[in-house]
């Protein structure tokens, strides 16, 4: 994963390709294996994520990063952890200056108290005044990969966030801050460009902030696509890389949306983030292309499944499968926004949390049972947490969970793997994350019914090579990441377990 490596062949990885439906758009340079990386870039900018929390401007932690403690830039007073954070170049090279030369001081104890359900309005204007101080820095990029990404300014300019960006951004940047020398247009295009081309990514601390990557965000959306971008905390460099081979000249798709949502939440966040409706061949088929991630179960028959009409129509009336039962979309998207703000609620516990974690979304779980099938996205989601929870929280480790438990998570794994071979296939980071889940409980079942008597050595033994080859599997995906995350971690722990297997094996 050499940067060089990259640097030589990026040429003849990728083509960028345009026409009039869709703009500029992506393609292989050649045939592409799985797993084959296709370029990496450094952001042209980073910082704090549109209506956010009070946080560092530096490393987004919260802020104050202690209770008693109130640590403010020395140069422009505005929040920061301490020394290290107030140099760093984000911060230090960009609004720091500004906001030091126009004596905007930031108002800490307004932050502290006041209510702010829409996140901090002074934060608003960072990292569209990151980027606009960003072209003026490298105006070579700017002009050759960055002025000419989607702003979307008149569709944008029939919304009402159009008018707070006015407020919160142009007026505060032209008139607090006194840089007029920015035009009212070109802080409204700043801020389009952010909002429809950024990426979310994560701190070395797990904290949430965005950047943008001009050639990674070319690509266009699809609800399955086949590539997988990873962002290495530090300098947020990003590496973009084939999930299933890619014949050469085909188009290349990233993902701007959760992949696990159901088509309704899914396509309404594309909808309002990024301004297009998604029309792929999973939003338009009703069944999710057989995984049932939207289906609801009928109340009034035994074996009926309520899908959508026409899954690319919200308006669409839904039916039953089996019998007359049919209600409207409308119906539908409120059930959901529903059972989706219950699903935010429980998953925001943690391993931190210990037993809750898991015991929240288990009774989440069991309350939809009846109205979700059983694949729908909105039990998938916490069952992919739950695969994780099972083995790493206090009372549940591996070495504490009887068989039946055991068995569950096993077959929680085997419910996602259905799911991810659809919508997320190949060598995607979900699908090496759940065979590294399965691999254990196979392992540790196998054990008990050996010691038990149940089972003799040649069963013990193609057991063992089961869960050998889920480990494989699972490190081959895991290691594309790039070192520095969690998952390359993994994929560590998943080398040195079939290490031991194979150990163990040979001595059987
Ligand atoms: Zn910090
Ligand atoms: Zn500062
Ligand atoms: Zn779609
Ligand atoms: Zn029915």
């Amino acid at each position: 994963m050499s940067q060089k490596k990259v640097a030589d062949n990026e040429g003849c990885k990728y083509k960028v390709e345009s026409n009039d439906q869709v703009g500029r758009f992506l393609v292989a340079g050649k045939q592409l294996e799985a797993g084959e990386e296709i370029l990496s870039e450094l952001p042209f900018v980073v910082g704090p994520k549109a209506s956010t929390y009070l946080q560092c401007l530096s490393c987004y932690t919260p802020w104050p990063p202690e209770e008693d403690s109130r640590p403010l830039c020395s140069h422009c007073g505005w929040p920061v952890c301490g020394t290290e954070c107030e140099n760093a170049t984000w911060h230090n090279e960009y609004e720091c200056k500004i906001f030091a030369e126009a004596k905007e001081k930031f108002d800490v104890e307004a932050a502290l108290n006041d209510e702010h359900p829409n996140g901090i309005p002074h934060y608003e204007c960072i990292t569209p005044l990151r980027l606009l101080l960003a072209s003026e820095r490298d105006t070579e990029r700017w002009n050759s990969e960055v002025k000419i990404m989607e702003a979307h300014n008149k569709l944008r300019s029939q919304q009402s966030q159009w008018k707070v960006d006015h407020v919160n951004i142009v007026e505060y940047l032209r008139k607090r801050l006194k840089l007029e020398r920015f035009s009212e247009e070109s802080i409204q295009t700043a801020c389009g460009i952010l909002e429809i081309n950024c990426h979310e990514i994560r701190t070395s601390k797990g904290f949430l902030a965005r950047a943008l990557y001009p050639k990674v965000s070319i690509m266009n959306h699809s609800c399955v696509s086949n590539t997988s971008h990873s962002v290495v905390p530090g300098d947020y460099r990003v590496y973009l890389r084939t999930t299933v081979p890619v014949a050469s000249g085909a188009e290349l798709f990233g993902s701007y949306t959760h992949a696990m949502l159901p088509t309704l939440l899914r396509r309404e966040h594309l909808q309002e983030s990024k301004h297009f409706a998604c029309a792929c061949n999973r939003c338009a088929d009703p069944t999710e292309l057989g995984t049932h991630l939207s289906s609801l179960k009928c109340n009034k028959c035994d074996n009926g499944v309520v899908v959508s009409l026409d899954s690319l129509d919200p308006e669409s009336q839904w039916k039953c499968t089996h019998c007359e039962f049919s209600t409207s979309g409308g119906a539908v998207s409120r059930v959901m926004h529903i059972i989706q703000a219950e699903m935010d609620q429980v998953e925001a516990y943690t391993a931190a949390d210990g037993p809750d974690a898991i015991q929240v979304r288990e009774d989440f779980m069991k309350k939809y049972k009846s109205v979700l099938h059983p694949r729908h996205a909105l039990l998938t989601i916490p069952r992919y947490s739950l695969s994780q929870l099972y083995g790493r929280v206090e009372e549940y480790f591996l070495d504490d969970l009887p068989d039946v438990v055991l068995e569950h998570k096993a077959e929680m794994c085997r419910l996602l793997l259905q799911v991810l071979d659809k919508v997320e296939p190949g060598m995607t980071r979900s699908r090496g994350m759940v065979l590294y889940e399965l691999h254990a409980p196979l392992l540790f079942i196998a054990r008990t019914q050996w010691n038990a008597g149940v089972i003799d050595n040649a069963a013990l033994k193609s057991k063992m090579t089961e869960a050998a080859s889920i480990l494989i599997e699972s490190a081959k995906i895991l290691e594309l990441e790039p070192e520095g995350t969690p998952e390359h971690e993994i994929s560590k722990g998943a080398r040195e377990a079939l290490e031991q297997l194979n150990k163990s094996m040979s001595e059987l």
